[in-house]
């Protein structure tokens, strides 16, 4: 952690990324590490667009029973904040991020590259009308899957789910983010899924120093200049000041 500080206080342009991991502790299940209702549900299911497709009601099913409370009950914890703070004192460029939450912003980060969507908002695949996610939970009492109040459409969440592809504006900016920055900090993430997982690669190869701060070891492990294996909010609450 002292090195970590260290290697914060002396970088110019810093860039965090993070994954389901820095959400964990503030009671957002990870894929693997879950337990409890989330469990019940399958992310090979209802994180996969085609099984969207083929069967909508299983994703609904997830949200109404699952994933809605779960995202309302959610608040940032001192990793989210830490990354806020960094970021008011000009510190922090970007937070490129996995995550589907919106913690970050919540914790009050303004520069968020979100590459997978968010479920704050679902969208009408047919006519584009934008619904909250309160009124589809509403809905949900009534009709399973919902369907659009405009046009009768089918409503999915704007999240980008397996099998679909990721926004090519934001992984453009993230990809400039990540080349320009000389202190790349990943957060909770596998660094396993792709294109996302890319990104610390390409930090490298531009010449910034790379810090991996996850519970688990990761594939890039062996080429980060500092790898912290503990939880993500003691860690970034610690080596960002208040
Ligand atoms: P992942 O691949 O991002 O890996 C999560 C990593 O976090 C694991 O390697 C684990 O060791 C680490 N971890 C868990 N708790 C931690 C803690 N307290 N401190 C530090 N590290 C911790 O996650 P996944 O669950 O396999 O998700 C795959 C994809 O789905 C990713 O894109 C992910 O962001 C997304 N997802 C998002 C959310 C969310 O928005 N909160 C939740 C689940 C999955
Ligand atoms: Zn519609």
């Amino acid at each position: 952690m002292q090195e970590l500080k260290q290697m914060i206080a002396g970088a110019g342009r810093i860039v965090a990324f993070t994954g389901a991991g820095i959400s964990a502790e503030s009671g957002i299940p990870t894929y693997r590490g879950s337990d409890g209702v989330w469990n019940k549900y399958d992310p090979n299911k209802y994180a996969n667009v085609n099984y969207f497709f083929q069967d909508p009601s299983y994703y609904w099913n997830f949200f109404k029973e699952a994933r809605y409370s779960v995202l309302k009950a959610a608040e940032p914890n001192a990793g989210h904040k830490a990354l806020a703070r960094l970021e008011h004192a000009g510190r922090l460029a970007a937070v490129i991020t996995q995550n589907i939450d919106g913690l970050h912003q919540a914790a009050g980060c303004k520069n968020v590259l979100e590459l997978h969507g968010n479920t704050r908002t679902i969208g009408c695949l047919d006519c584009g009308t934008d619904y909250g996610i309160d009124a589809v939970y509403e809905q949900l009492e009534t009709e399973l899957p919902p369907k659009c109040r405009q046009c009768g459409g089918t409503l999915k969440p704007r999240v980008v789910m397996f099998g679909e592809s990721l926004p090519v504006d934001i992984l453009e900016r993230a990809t400039e983010e990540s080349g320009r920055c000389d202190l790349f900090i990943s957060v909770g993430s596998s660094l396993v899924v792709q294109p996302a997982a890319s990104m610390p690669a390409i930090a490298k190869r531009a010449g910034a120093s790379l810090v991996i701060v996850n519970q688990d070891p990761t594939p890039l492990d062996d080429r980060a200049d500092l790898v912290i294996r503990e939880s993500a909010s003691s860690v970034l609450s610690g080596a960002v000041a208040q």
